[in-house]
């Protein structure tokens, strides 16, 4: 028996469509969810995602690829199979895959998460018999404050810095992370700079007419003596954070999930942690799998054998994506009646 989608080594698959979701290979047909690296990969023949992931993916898998955009809840059927995508809030562009053949629905969430960042479209639940989801943080133990009491905490040790001559170095991925840091922390009665890899997607972004508040690329001129007190946005990776060394008086803040979660590991690249994740939480995971109204949740990326475990536990049936192939068949051949209130 062969699925609606596969899991094979170039991603997941569709036979009946001949086309991939977010392949790890070159491909001739691929569906991308959104622009992160590790899900938009060069050397396809022909792209698809949503309108907002276009400039990203232009800038990144380069200027003449073959791209086809779409709206959120736009359908488009592909040999008698149906697809359309839809919002995921995990970056800007994001995008659950829907995808539908003689009344069987199958979801593929790509990176998601629930709470609502104020930049990205927010994450809309879609109905599906068949839920394959991401699992980054699928341990109970990952719990997320309120984005809010976050954003709170970064603008009061940037203030507290400032107040005490210091530059706030904040680090965290260019993409996503970077976008919904500037969009929700206040005004600052100081400059507030970018790194140049931040800058350039800033700039794609703005070109593409999504709204962002402005920033100050970073230039080798600056001085230890000209950044004291202002913000400074920069990536975690070492080679972009040559020109710290110029500094001397300076905090660094790192905003990610993983902050906080491996205690015992010393980390001596950051002062203060933020945890801020563009990932669901635990209990986000559980509400999205519950709002799907799916029976067969398959899991992909992060804790997904403990997260598979948990919902057989919840009386589901799950195995993880990479074991999908070895699934008997009773695992989706008896689909309910989809609930589509
Ligand atoms: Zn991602
Ligand atoms: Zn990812």
């Amino acid at each position: 028996m062969s699925h609606l989608l596969e899991y094979t080594r170039k991603g997941i698959y569709c036979p009946q469509a001949d086309i991939y979701i977010d392949p790890s290979r070159r491909v001739e047909n691929a569906i991308i969810t959104h622009a992160h690296g590790d899900h938009a990969r060069p050397g396809s023949k022909h792209y698809l995602a949503h309108k907002h992931s276009e400039p990203v993916l232009r800038m990144r898998l380069g200027e003449q690829i073959s791209l086809r955009t779409v709206e959120y809840g736009e359908s488009f059927t592909i040999n008698g199979v149906r697809f359309s995508l839809h919002p995921a809030g995990h970056i800007i562009g994001s995008a659950q895959i829907r995808v539908e053949y003689k009344g069987e629905v199958w979801v593929v969430s790509g990176d998601y998460k629930l709470q609502n960042d104020n930049f990205c479209a927010p994450f809309e639940p879609v109905k599906c018999h068949v839920f394959i989801t991401e699992t980054t943080f699928g341990l109970s133990k990952f719990k997320w404050q309120p984005q809010q009491t976050v954003i709170d905490e970064i603008t009061n040790w940037t203030i507290k810095n400032h107040s005490e001559g210091k530059t706030s170095v904040l680090m965290g991925y260019a993409l996503g992370k970077m976008q919904r840091l500037l969009v929700n922390l206040p005004k600052f009665d100081f400059p507030v700079y970018a790194h140049s890899s931040i800058v350039k997607l800033h700039d794609r972004l703005c070109e593409a007419g999504l709204q962002l508040p402005d920033v100050i690329p970073l230039k080798q001129t600056h001085t230890a003596n000209s950044l004291k007190g202002c913000l400074v946005l920069s990536q975690p990776s070492a080679a972009d954070n040559l020109w710290l060394r110029k500094l001397t008086d300076y905090s660094v803040g790192f905003c990610s999930g993983w902050v906080g979660a491996f205690e015992k590991k010393k980390h001596t690249s950051y002062h203060q942690g933020f945890v801020l994740s563009d990932h669901s939480d635990w209990d986000e995971l559980n509400t999205a799998v519950k709002e799907t109204g799916a029976q067969c949740i398959y899991t992909t990326h992060g804790y997904t054998s403990e997260f598979s475990k948990w919902l057989r536990v919840c009386g589901l049936q799950s195995k993880e994506l990479e074991n999908m192939n070895n699934t008997s068949e009773q695992m989706v051949m008896s689909l309910p009646e989809l609930n589509n209130d």
